[in-house]
């Protein structure tokens, strides 16, 4: 079924630095993409999200001195999680994972590329005040119900699917075409705040 003008494809960080031989690998996050390549032929538009870090980056464990990646800090806009060096702009790590064939796409939202704050969504970066400019984007274009899938599913997948839904999009989480890093249960915990937050779980099957 082709999906009508008011809804929109998000391709969440479909990168090398994601999948596996990446800085941030998720374990079979390169299986989902052929998947992925598929929806969106049923898709008029669709959007790709592109995780774009300077090497300064505040999310780096790196750059906290006595610090291991997975432990969390407390910023000012509240808990991170610290990661492995990961998709710094311009590197290999940081391009599209080669396998991912949506040459339709026709924007691609960079983000985290502010020194000091992380954006796990695509919509609003982590201080939750600070716009992407996506939702204008999807606005302007009449666009009404997102359909997001990608990398990974209780992180960027999760934050970008409760930001649609809290802007006032119909938001829905292709759960199949996602995949998950789970530190600590976090993806249990990421399916109750999706939940809670009006975020409709969905299958690759109700798509197609
Ligand atoms: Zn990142």
């Amino acid at each position: 079924m082709f999906q009508s003008e008011d809804s929109v494809l998000i391709v969440v960080d479909v990168q090398n630095g994601f999948t596996p031989g990446g800085q941030l690998a998720v374990a079979g996050a390169d299986q989902i993409i052929p998947s992925i390549n598929l929806l969106a032929q049923y898709f008029e538009n669709v959007v790709l999200t592109q995780d774009w870090h300077p090497a300064d980056h505040v999310s780096f464990a790196a750059n906290h001195a006595g610090k291991k990646a997975f432990e969390t800090i407390q910023l000012s806009y509240g808990t991170q999680v610290l990661w492995p060096v990961h998709c710094v702009q311009g590197t290999q790590d940081a391009e599209f994972h080669p396998a991912l064939d949506i040459p339709r796409a026709q924007l691609i939202i960079r983000k985290g590329f502010h020194p000091d704050i992380d954006s796990y969504s695509a919509f609003m970066e982590a201080d939750h005040q600070t716009s992407t400019g996506l939702a204008g984007y999807l606005r302007e274009r009449n666009i009404k119900k997102v359909y997001i899938v990608g990398i990974a599913t209780d992180f960027c997948v999760a934050w970008t699917a409760m930001d649609a839904s809290r802007l006032g999009f119909e938001s829905h989480v292709i759960a199949d075409a996602t995949k998950a890093i789970d530190l600590d249960g976090s993806l249990q915990q990421a399916w109750q705040d999706m939940q809670a937050g009006g975020v409709k779980r969905i299958l690759l099957e109700d798509i197609g």
